[in-house]
């Protein structure tokens, strides 16, 4: 079936997404108490969280875009983690902030975290998304801040797409397609 827009569901609100995410700062910026911060936003989901989210930080910061992708298009991962484009400045010593849009099976929040780990030694690492799916996790990871824990339905908006649509809905929706 393919997702239409009449058919979505909403499943959390502007409201609720804009006051989870002035709570999410709150508790960032306590945590990284005025540090310089490199906040890495994950292309393409997560980059209306990150713009968002970035507004209510209070430390110097720095932005950075990667691109991976895990999905072919449909509503299903590949299981296969594409680094797309991945290129970051040295984040030797620094405060390092990655700002996904969901955590599902977990493989691309690993394979970050991973690759941080590996090419640099940071002074802190932090995994902050949106949403976290933890019932269809296939890997151990767990982001160390999230906005909402979903259960498994595909979702949509705020940045999140199908087919490439939808990323530019104010609220996150969802559609059964099976
Ligand atoms: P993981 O590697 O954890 O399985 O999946 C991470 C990526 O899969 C996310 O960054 C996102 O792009 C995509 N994804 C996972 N679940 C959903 C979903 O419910 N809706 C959409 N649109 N993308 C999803």
């Amino acid at each position: 079936m393919k997702i239409k827009l009449e058919n979505l569901k909403v499943l959390f609100s502007e409201d609720q997404i804009q006051t989870r995410i002035k709570e999410l700062a709150t508790e960032l910026n306590k945590f990284y108490k005025g540090e310089e911060v490199y906040a890495i936003c994950v292309l393409k989901g997560a980059v209306l969280f990150a713009i968002d989210l970035v507004k209510s930080l209070d430390m110097p910061l720095k932005m950075e875009f990667i691109k991976l992708s895990s999905y072919a298009g449909g509503t299903t991962t590949t299981g296969k983690v594409n680094a797309v484009d991945i290129s970051l400045p040295d984040l030797n010593g620094k405060n390092v902030l990655i700002i996904e849009d969901i955590v599902d099976t977990g493989l691309t929040a690993k394979f970050l975290l991973e690759f941080i780990k590996i090419n640099f030694k940071t002074k802190s690492t932090k995994f902050c998304s949106l949403l976290d799916k933890k019932i269809t996790r296939k890997v151990e990871v767990e982001p160390d801040y999230y906005g909402f824990e979903i259960d498994n339905k595909f979702v949509v908006g705020y940045g999140l797409d199908y087919e490439g649509y939808f990323r530019n809905l104010r609220y996150i929706g969802y559609a059964e397609t099976k």
